[in-house]
């Protein structure tokens, strides 16, 4: 599958990576992680601290699959609000899910901090703007859901919002706590840190068969096998590709990253944006001064990203920009592209076993909280797969759709 396609932003980046070998022997191993995104990458971080014997693989190079056109907003609220969440799930369990979020992005901070420079991921604020009129009354009700259970909120009307931007809207959330990062950098931080730990990595590595033995399972890739026992499965939208329950919708988005702009004065504390119209617009800024902006998704083309269509997006997306940013206007693009972004129906990530798969765990971070999903994946599979019980995993469970009742997965996060 096609993940991606034009210019991407991060793979210019000056952070030294390290490339890895393809496989070249049969192995075994106790955990086989397939997939070198931040899924696998988290994975095998918080393995190499367990002391299990773990290998890990992927077909292209490490962080070159979604994580790649990933734009780094690392935030707790997600594009379900946690209002809709609570009407969808009920309460204990929303709010349970939400400070999951909210520590995932701590747990995200922290990592980083032992990793270079470039890797770490920087605290930063988030502002939620309402997109129209509108929207106003349901994020005023989510800014009052958010506040009863003590999330690090607060309401800007237009008035506070005016005195810190160069637009107009009628209202928004300020939240504190979220974080921002360079994706494929903190991805090869990973890697680098759990190769150095005992974790073997190998690239251009593609699992192409499955045999499942009574002990564990056989992997083919290439000409050698990998005989694990344990499988993750991190092979973010590929990952459709194994297991029947396809789970996520697949659409195209698009990003287009200017050139360095000489100062973000009219850029409040330079936070993360977002709105609530849905598909929204979102922005950041970056350490060398550029401006991230990325949305419009779309549906594929037959199932396929349109190679050409970030020129045109690109385009549009820089025009946003300049609207709402009118100093900025001279600022033209340096990159653009257009990638496949998946989301879960429910707007929850797939973490867990799968009933066809022996002595296999998923992680299937969806949506546009695909790190913070990855970090309460990885957390949750390695518990397990270290003995520890995790039975909120269940709420997330692969099969969740042919479930009969929502009170299964309730009474686990409850
Ligand atoms: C435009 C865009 C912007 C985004 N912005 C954000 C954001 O700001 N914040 C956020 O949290 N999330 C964001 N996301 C979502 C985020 O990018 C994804 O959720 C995340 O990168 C998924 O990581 P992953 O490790 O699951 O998948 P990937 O990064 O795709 O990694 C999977 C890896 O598996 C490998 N693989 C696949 N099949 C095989 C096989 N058979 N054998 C071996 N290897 C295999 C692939 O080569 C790939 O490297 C964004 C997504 C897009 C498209």
């Amino acid at each position: 599958m096609k993940l991606h396609s034009g210019n991407l932003a991060w793979s210019h980046t000056n952070h030294p990576i390290s490339a890895y070998p393809s496989l070249r022997q049969h192995l075994s191993c106790d955990c086989l992680i397939i997939g070198g995104g931040i899924g696998g990458a988290l994975c095998a971080h918080l393995l190499a601290d367990s002391h299990m014997d773990t290998v890990l693989i992927d077909k292209r190079t490490i962080a070159s699959g979604s994580t790649l056109a990933n734009t780094g907003l690392i935030q707790f609220s997600n594009d379900k609000t946690l209002t809709s969440m609570i009407n969808t799930f009920g309460e204990k369990p929303a709010v349970r899910f939400y400070k999951m979020c909210q520590g995932a992005v701590g747990k995200l901070i922290r990592i980083s901090q032992n990793l270079q420079q470039e890797a770490r991921i920087t605290p930063r604020n988030s502002l939620y703007l309402a997109s129209s009129e509108a929207d106003l009354s349901m994020l005023r009700e989510e800014f009052t859901t958010l506040c009863r259970h003590h999330f690090p909120v607060e309401w800007w009307d237009r008035n506070m919002i005016a005195e810190r931007f160069p637009f107009q809207k009628s209202g928004a959330i300020y939240s504190y706590c979220d974080g921002e990062g360079n994706p494929f950098a903190f991805v090869h931080g990973l890697i680098q840190a759990a190769a150095a730990n005992g974790v073997s990595i190998f690239e251009q590595t593609e699992a192409s068969g499955f045999k499942f033995l009574k002990d564990g399972v056989l992997c083919r890739a290439g000409d050698y096998t990998i005989r694990a026992k344990h499988v993750i499965f991190s092979a973010g939208y590929e990952t459709q590709q194994f297991h029947k329950e396809k789970g996520a919708h697949l659409t195209s988005s698009f990003v287009m990253v200017t050139e360095p702009a000489d100062h973000f004065d009219d850029w409040f504390e330079r936070c993360l944006i977002w709105e609530t119209a849905r598909p929204y617009l979102y922005m950041r800024t970056t350490p060398d001064q550029r401006i991230m902006i990325g949305g419009l998704d779309e549906p594929l083309e037959n199932d396929r990203l349109d190679e050409a269509r970030h020129l045109h997006q690109g385009q549009v997306l820089l025009e946003k920009l300049h609207q709402l940013f009118p100093e900025k206007k001279h600022l033209q693009a340096a990159y653009a592209y257009g990638a496949v972004f998946g989301e879960s129906r429910d707007g929850l990530p797939y973490i867990g076993p799968h009933p066809d798969y022996p002595h296999c765990y998923f992680l299937k971070g969806l949506g546009g909280n695909g790190a913070v999903y990855s970090m309460i994946a990885a957390e949750m599979i390695t518990d397990v797969l270290t003995g520890k019980q995790r039975r909120d995993m269940d709420w997330f469970s692969l099969t969740r759709t042919s479930k009969p009742t929502p009170a299964v997965h309730r009474s686990n996060m409850e």
